[in-house]
């Protein structure tokens, strides 16, 4: 762990395993720290807090800059590191380290640009002035399946506003923070400006940072019911909250769209780390009259894809998170089955080549998929491809709105009235129109709904680090 500009273990002496889930063997130990660990991590964080927050714009800025050349610098071992932590392959994994670096780089320039207003007053000897101020310690918590952008994209703009923070990365994936945390040590940043606290009991740790009245802002990366129950526990002591959470993305191709273009990008986007994305389509509506080439160019793609060590050259299928994860997806699939879905191909594990050792499950691509199904309002986070079929623009706008999730969608078609209505109805805080990438480091990202509260990345993305004070002078 990182405290106040130290590498420690926990004060009990406790360590646990960090797992390859390629092949379930045991990568490294870390350290387990509790609540006594994260209550002196804050505490440091509300010491550097007093002299970072007056730092400059301009010196915050330099540190973000110095730190994403170190992290370019050291792009390979990153991403070795998370292939082998988190499993994905290993291309995948280099684009995410960029991705990764690229916050920081946008965030050094953010820093300064962090306005104020003035703003007519009403008496002719008052000036009102606004200014915007770091809100103070944050308590940040971030997921496995992007274990280095989901930290970048937090950490950036909060030292870009003038916060302090204490990080508790995913149990999974601890080994990627501790490797981002010797960036930020080599950037030369003063101790106690950023803290990591590794643990395998989340709880303890997010408990503390609800409570302590010493975080001012509480900002997640995860699952719905987890993030409901921290922004409970913020709320009883109004802390400031940002929330990233779960997802259920319609992927709709309509019929004036090609099927075989439109079958490409779903292959591309929802089995992009294995499935487990927030922004993964969990619902492929495609127009009746194109389904069947639809189905059978994504089919093509589906049965080139090989499973394996995402080390391994040719390999685009890394594994599963864990056994949960395989659960998961089994129930949902053996469940859609049962209710009269196709099945077009997968609907097992992988077990040959030594993959039973690991948490793999095939591509899978189930058609007649229906809304009574569990895979029709449930988050798969696995390499699941459900389609559905319709028949026109006001049936697919509705049911693509039927659903708590409001993160990403996406919608295929030429008609240039079409895209823009789609665009405007549905309720999704994230959306592509002939596009699968809609992310950067530049733009918004958040949902609306139970997929969360807040942006992160774009000018959105420091705004939820700052707060917002007002000045009266009479003069
Ligand atoms: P999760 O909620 O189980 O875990 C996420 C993080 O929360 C981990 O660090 C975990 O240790 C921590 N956590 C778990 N219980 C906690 C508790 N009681 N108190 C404090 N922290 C706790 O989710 P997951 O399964 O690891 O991640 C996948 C989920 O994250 C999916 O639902 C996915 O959609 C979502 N996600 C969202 C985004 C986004 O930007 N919206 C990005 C990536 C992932």
């Amino acid at each position: 762990m990182f405290i106040n500009g130290q590498w420690c273990e926990a004060k009990d002496g406790s360590r646990f395993d960090v797992i390859n889930p390629a092949n379930g063997t045991v990568i490294d130990s870390v350290p387990d720290g509790g609540k006594e660990d994260v209550i002196e991590a804050i505490d440091a964080a509300t010491e550097a807090f007093k002299t970072w927050s007056k730092a400059t714009a301009y010196q915050r800025s330099a540190f973000l800059y110095k730190a994403h050349g170190i992290m370019l610098a050291r792009k390979e071992d990153l991403a070795r590191t998370m292939t082998t932590e988190q499993g994905k392959p290993l291309k995948a994994a280099r684009n995410e380290v960029q991705y990764g670096a690229d916050f920081l780089l946008w965030y050094a320039e953010e820093a300064k640009r962090i306005y104020g207003e003035t703003i007519p007053a009403p008496r002719g000897d008052q000036r009102f002035i606004v200014q915007q101020h770091p809100v103070g310690v944050v308590g940040a918590v971030t997921p496995w399946n992007y274990p280095i952008s989901m930290l970048t994209r937090k950490i950036a703009p909060a030292l870009a506003a003038g916060c302090t923070i204490v990080l508790k990365p995913a149990e999974a994936t601890p080994l990627c923070a501790v490797a981002m945390f010797k960036i930020f040590e080599e950037a030369g940043l003063p101790a106690g400006v950023v803290n990591l606290v590794t643990t395998s009991n989340p709880a303890a740790i997010g408990e503390e940072f609800v409570s302590n009245p010493k975080i001012a802002k509480l900002t997640f990366t995860g699952s719905t019911n987890v993030g409901k129950m921290l922004a409970q526990g913020a709320a009883a002591n109004m802390k400031r909250v940002s929330m990233e959470l779960g997802g259920h993305a319609p992927f709709i191709v309509f019929d004036d769209a090609d099927p075989e273009h439109a079958a490409k990008g779903v292959s591309l986007v929802k089995f992009l780390n294995t499935g487990q994305a927030c922004i993964s389509p969990n619902r492929i509506f495609v127009h009746k009259s194109i389904v069947e080439p639809f189905l059978e160019t994504l089919h093509t793609r589906v049965h080139r894809m090989r499973g394996g060590n995402g080390l391994e050259d040719g390999v685009s299928i890394g594994p599963l998170v864990g056994p949960g994860a395989i659960e998961k997806v089994e129930r949902q699939v053996k469940d859609a089955l049962d209710k009269g879905a196709r099945l077009i191909c997968g609907g097992h594990r992988l077990m040959d080549n030594d993959l039973d050792k690991g948490f793999f499950y095939a591509p899978t691509i189930l058609a007649d998929v229906t809304e009574d199904m569990l895979i029709y309002r449930e988050e798969t986070f696995g390499p699941v491809a459900p389609v559905l079929t319709f028949e026109n623009e006001e049936e697919v706008l509705e049911k693509a709105n039927d659903t708590n999730y409001g993160l990403a969608a996406y919608v295929y078609t030429p008609n240039i009235g079409r895209a823009f209505r789609m665009f405007e109805s549905l309720k999704f805080g994230i959306i592509g129109i002939n596009d699968i990438n809609p992310t950067a480091a530049a733009a918004p990202f958040g949902g609306m709904k139970e997929s969360g509260l807040g942006r992160e990345g774009g000018h959105e993305g420091i705004a939820e680090y700052l707060e917002t004070k007002l000045g009266g002078f009479s003069i």
